[in-house]
């Protein structure tokens, strides 16, 4: 799957700051670290270096080469150790270090944290205070596919830089689960309305299944102890769940996006909000027509609610059919006259 636009959209951003003095000097680039977000990071690293005369960063010249194979002086890649996991305060001290020696070259020192949500406490703890008065030049990239478990205090000295969900698999199967539950059933039935939440249910399935496949491919265990084995396969379980927490929270984001779309139609409005499903006109345009505003609304609230009882640890089967029944008994009859009553 090409990631290709998204990644170039914001490295474009970053390379407009950058020219303007404006480059913030950490971070938090959130998408996958294997995938689009790991090699945004390496682009903006080499937009530092690079000494191409043309766009940078040209992918060429001798720095751009240093940086793809992470032999760059001046640039310090950080990453899980592999045998406990996690970013350590050894590490963090290590970055300290980097960061106050003078720079080789270009005056930029640059640090990226890999999996940037691995970092424990106590060193995030530390990295803190460095985040929190960074010396000059100096940039910082926390690239991490799970944002909720990086420290909030870490995060608030961060800019964030979200790559759309299409860069993931299972944002582009989240968003074509939304379009296929909202559009490809007809009716306003119970059955019609249990067949979209199975749909997006099926589509949860698989993406979890994906979710268990990365995850083993990444924690190749190299022990043989029985007690290491156990604490290994708690830390699959819970970077599995991690994981799947947020498949769920951008499932909650593109169903939210579609009744947002619907309800922008409801009410006419061709304000700034750009829509989030300009494919689907036509399919947003009969929904819209057979709703009021309060409805349109009603529905927005459903969909919180459903994302409030999954955070409740709630069945995630029951809380989609539910959800999807009282989605698709919207629209009656009663509901068409268009009352202006919102
Ligand atoms: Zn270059």
């Amino acid at each position: 799957m090409s990631f290709e636009p998204e990644v170039e959209q914001a490295l474009a951003l970053l390379r407009q700051s950058l020219a303007s003095g404006r480059l913030a000097h950490a971070y938090l680039i959130v998408g996958s670290p294997r995938g689009a977000a790991g090699v945004l990071a390496e682009r903006v690293v080499a937009l530092l270096y690079c000494t191409a005369p043309g766009e940078r960063p040209c992918g060429q010249c001798a720095k751009c080469r240093q940086i793809a194979a992470h032999t760059h002086p001046d640039v310090l890649w950080v990453e899980p150790q592999k045998k406990s996991r996690g970013i350590l305060m050894a590490q963090i001290e290590a970055v300290q270090e980097h960061i106050n020696l003078t720079s080789f070259e270009g005056g930029w020192k640059a640090v990226v944290f890999r999996n940037a949500d691995r970092i424990n406490p106590q060193a995030a703890n530390r990295l803190l205070k460095t985040l929190e008065e960074p010396p000059d030049k100096c940039l910082f990239l926390l690239v991490t596919d799970q944002p909720a478990a990086l420290l909030p205090t870490v995060v608030s000295r961060c800019q964030r830089v979200v790559l759309a969900a299409e860069a993931t698999v299972s944002g582009v199967a989240l968003r074509a689960a939304v379009i296929d539950a909202m559009t490809g059933t007809e009716g306003r039935s119970l059955v019609a309305a249990v067949e979209r939440s199975r749909k997006v249910l099926g589509v949860l399935k698989q993406v979890r299944e994906e979710i268990e496949e990365t995850v083993d491919a990444d924690e190749h265990t190299e022990t043989q102890a029985s007690e290491e084995l156990k604490a290994a396969k708690e830390i699959r379980e819970a970077r599995i769940e991690s994981l799947y927490k947020e498949t769920l929270a951008e499932l909650f984001r593109w169903l939210l996006l579609w009744q947002r779309d619907v309800l922008l139609r409801v009410v006419g409005a061709n304000g700034p909000a750009a829509p989030a499903f300009p494919d689907q006109v036509k399919a947003i345009q009969q929904q819209a027509v057979a709703l009021t505003c309060r409805r349109a609304l009603a529905n927005i609230n459903t969909i919180e609610d459903m994302r409030w009882q999954v955070a409740q640890n709630l069945s995630v089967p029951m809380v989609m059919e539910r959800g999807f029944i009282r989605l698709t008994a919207t629209g009656t009859p009663e509901d068409r006259r268009r009352t202006p009553d919102a």
